[in-house]
């Protein structure tokens, strides 16, 4: 129950509301046991003492009550609902800022699908709950309230009835465990059929491409079969309870009937003191079948939060070990001192032994086979990953002694497929850029050759590009993609060649921005184009992950039986 300690963060602010909304509950508790207690007045005022001034009074107190009751459950409720909304959202932002800002090895072990759900379902879930927390104890104080006046009109009978009435709660205990471990099933089975989804609308292209439609049909309906099983079976249990809580009800009923009527006509008991007795009786069903619902929701709640908990807790090892200083990489070095990498402890060395440097505003290429450890390598400069042995330095500087806000300001990433986001051309290219001038903007786009057709495009660099905007080629959203890094103007510079060439001409478009891109910084490219490699100022040829051999085109075609491999079976293909 630790975490009930941390929901309670998230809500503390909102005590007062809470503490109101519990007041209100006890006195719609109140008006609940006063309509079942003005019973007796009233039906012994009609039926014995045959009183019309009283009874020309008993509509109104009714309808009184019934005001009272309907203008506090209102607040009450609302109250709640909003307490639960607040709070829940303070909860969803949370989670998001921890999720966003955690290592990318977590996206690699988590799916999107999942993630998307610990944001929305259970967040929801839990929102659901809070709300039914004051229900529940609204509905207790209610049937405390009903069973004073059940006692009252009655202690024998009533002590009876209310040893009997708890029978009522076993089944529901019983049923409530089924419908938990169904409803728990069935959301494992909600979870995996969202990541269904997201993964074939997400590669949509490659499932049309293989024709693979009828496959990814078949996976879907399986989980969803899968799904609707549990939900069937969750829904005998749900559907049972209640005719089963009716049933032990009437028996109940049944009994307290025969031997409450007894005593009416045994002349022991009044019809009024009888029907205030029965009433309040038959109203306990209500708060009974309430306080299950909120026994359900709160179960529910508690696996959802153990889940957001989860997450919120997950270590960020590199923000936590955050350096301190603040990197300026211009002109600076960078050097692999004895690096290792695994991506994790039980796997094997994905990089070893690297020992290298780089001078500044140099251009590195990176080449090897498929596997050989190039996106790795890279991955090490920005921090995505840490090294697991051995260590990188800017300068003399460790990279895990910068701030890593710093030091990732001082990396432009251009990648083999552009990503754009659903916004104007001028955001996209000054993205996570603040207080940058249209100037600017412009000066990047035209240094990647994608002013001219900015300004062909419906509303120039106010157009919006991305999924849900205007389509751009390929080689347009590379050249968006540079000018967003000539922007952001770093001294170091990662490139993620694409392998499948454009045509020439969008092809030698590109070429030229990114030679603009280049200059006077120090570029590490993962090589796929001739021309890249033969320019570099130093090829580093990846196998296995260990560098083979290092050197320039010219040497490197002399010494190297890696490297001439290389440049038959791949470079030489792209150029043709
Ligand atoms: P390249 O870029 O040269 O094709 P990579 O750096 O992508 O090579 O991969 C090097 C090795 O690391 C491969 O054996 C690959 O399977 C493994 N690898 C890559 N990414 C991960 C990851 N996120 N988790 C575990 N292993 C990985």
């Amino acid at each position: 129950m630790k975490f009930l300690k941390r929901l309670w963060q998230y809500f503390k602010e909102y005590k007062l509301l809470i503490v109101l909304s519990f007041i209100f509950s006890l006195i719609v508790a109140a008006t609940n046991g006063s309509i079942a207690y003005i019973v007796k007045p009233t039906l012994d005022g009609i039926f014995i003492n045959k009183n019309e001034d009283k009874l020309i009074l008993m509509p109104f107190v009714i309808v009184g009550i019934y005001l009272i009751k309907g203008v506090f459950r209102f607040l009450q409720n609302y109250l709640m609902k909003k307490v639960g909304q607040l709070g829940v959202a303070e909860i969803r932002n949370d989670l998001y800022a921890k999720i966003i800002k955690l290592p990318l090895n977590f996206f690699g072990k988590s799916s999107t699908g999942t993630l998307m759900s610990r944001i929305t379902n259970d967040v929801n879930l839990m929102q659901n709950a809070v709300t039914h927390v004051v229900t529940g104890i609204r509905e207790c104080f209610s049937i405390i309230g009903l069973a004073a006046v059940v006692l009252y009109q009655d202690a024998y009978l009533g002590t009876f009835a209310l040893f009997v009435l708890p029978l009522i709660v076993i089944p529901i205990v019983l049923i409530g465990k089924k419908i938990r471990k169904y409803s728990k099933r069935g959301q494992t089975k909600m979870g995996d059929l969202s990541d269904v989804l997201q993964e074939t609308f997400s590669g949509i292209k490659v499932v049309k491409a293989f024709v693979n439609e009828k496959y990814e049909q078949s996976k879907f309906k399986a989980h969803n079969n899968k799904y609707v099983k549990f939900q069937l079976r969750r829904m005998v249990y749900n559907e049972a309870s209640s005719p089963l809580m009716e049933l032990i009800g009437a028996i109940g009923l049944a009994l307290v009937v025969y031997y409450g009527g007894l005593k009416v006509i045994n002349g022991e008991s009044t019809p009024g003191t009888f029907f205030s007795f029965m009433t309040a009786i038959v109203m306990m069903y209500d708060p009974f079948k309430r306080i299950n619902n909120a026994n359900n929701a709160i179960q529910a709640a508690i696996g959802a939060a153990e889940r957001v908990f989860y997450v919120m807790d997950t270590h960020n090892e590199i923000l936590e070990n955050d350096g301190e200083r603040d990197c300026k990489a211009v002109n600076k070095q960078i050097s692999f001192n004895n690096v290792y990498f695994k991506y994790s402890e039980n796997d094997d060395y994905v990089l070893k032994d690297i020992n290298i440097n780089f001078s500044p505003g140099t251009t590195n290429a990176l080449v090897g086979s498929s596997g050989a450890g190039k996106s790795t390598f890279i991955n090490l400069i920005p921090r995505f990953y840490d090294v697991s042995e051995g260590s990188i330095k800017i300068g003399d500087v460790d990279l895990r002694d910068f701030k890593v806000y710093s030091l990732r300001s001082n990396i432009g990433i251009v990648s083999q497929d552009p990503f754009l986001f659903n916004d104007s051309v001028t955001r996209n290219i000054a993205y996570g850029i603040e207080n940058v001038s249209q100037q600017d903007v412009v000066n990047a786009a035209k240094a990647a050759f994608a002013h001219d057709f900015i300004t062909d495009l419906p509303e120039g660099y106010e157009t919006i590009i991305g999924e849900r905007g205007v389509r751009l080629s390929g080689g347009q959203k590379q050249r968006i993609t540079i000018a967003r890094a000539i922007l952001k103007n770093p001294p170091i510079l990662i490139l993620d060649e694409a392998t499948s060439a454009l045509d020439t001409e969008s092809e030698k478009i590109v070429q030229k921005a990114l030679e603009n891109l280049m200059k006077d910084r120090t570029s590490f490219v993962i090589a796929h184009r001739l021309s890249t490699v033969i320019n570099a100022d130093k090829i580093v040829v990846l196998d296995n992950g260990e560098i083979a051999d290092t050197g320039k085109h010219s040497e490197l075609l002399e010494t190297s039986e890696i490297y001439k491999t290389l440049y038959r079976m791949q470079l030489k293909d792209n150029e043709e």
